[in-house]
């Protein structure tokens, strides 16, 4: 699951939820669900065709997009069979199972790709993190974080001071307000 805040962006949220529709159509899903209230729109999304059992592809996506123009958030999740959803036991198939790794990472792709279309859309000038979807306005803020977040190991000694200055800006992204808590390092808006 993806999650972010944009703020003071040029597109109004309404347009995020048209454009984000098309995507999910013309890569072969049916809108099964497209709800709006006040400032909330929510689509619920599934695989079109004759509904097949394969570990590690996407079932269905669901796309929450809350806010009004200048401050919006949107969420992604992609159900995955056997990542976010126990395969069945159906004929030949007797395992209830969890894909691996390997089995899960093309459903895992299609999810990052279709987060990055939606960021994009939104701020052609942002980067995305490929290991856990957080956005970046800068390489240098991006390979800070990779390096804080993601190669813990190699940094031994010099994580402590980098701890601390993380834990500063989540704080700062979970009392942000609207969105309440945040991904973590980075903070919640962008
Ligand atoms: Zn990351």
């Amino acid at each position: 699951m993806y999650r972010h805040g944009f703020v003071e962006k040029d597109i109004d949220p309404s347009d995020v939820h048209e454009k984000v529709k098309e995507f999910l159509v013309n890569d072969g899903f049916n809108i099964t669900s497209d709800e709006h209230h006040d400032q909330m729109w929510e689509i619920h999304a599934k695989k079109s065709g004759r509904e097949r059992i394969v570990l590690g592809k996407v079932r269905d996506v669901d796309v929450v997009i809350a806010g009004s123009k200048g401050k919006f958030e949107v969420q992604l999740h992609a159900g995955i069979w056997g990542r976010d959803m126990a395969v069945p036991a159906v004929e030949g198939l007797l395992t209830l199972g969890l894909a691996t790794a390997v089995e899960v990472h093309e459903g895992h792709e299609y999810e990052l790709n279709l987060w990055k279309r939606i960021v994009h859309l939104i701020d052609p000038s942002l980067l995305v993190c490929d290991l856990d979807g957080l956005l970046f306005k800068s390489r240098d803020d991006l390979e800070k974080h990779i390096k804080m977040a993601h190669q813990q190991n190699n940094t031994g000694m010099m994580m402590a001071p980098m701890m601390m200055a993380g834990m500063g800006l989540m704080t700062m992204g979970m009392f942000g307000g609207f969105g309440g808590f945040g991904p973590g390092f980075g903070g919640f808006w962008i």
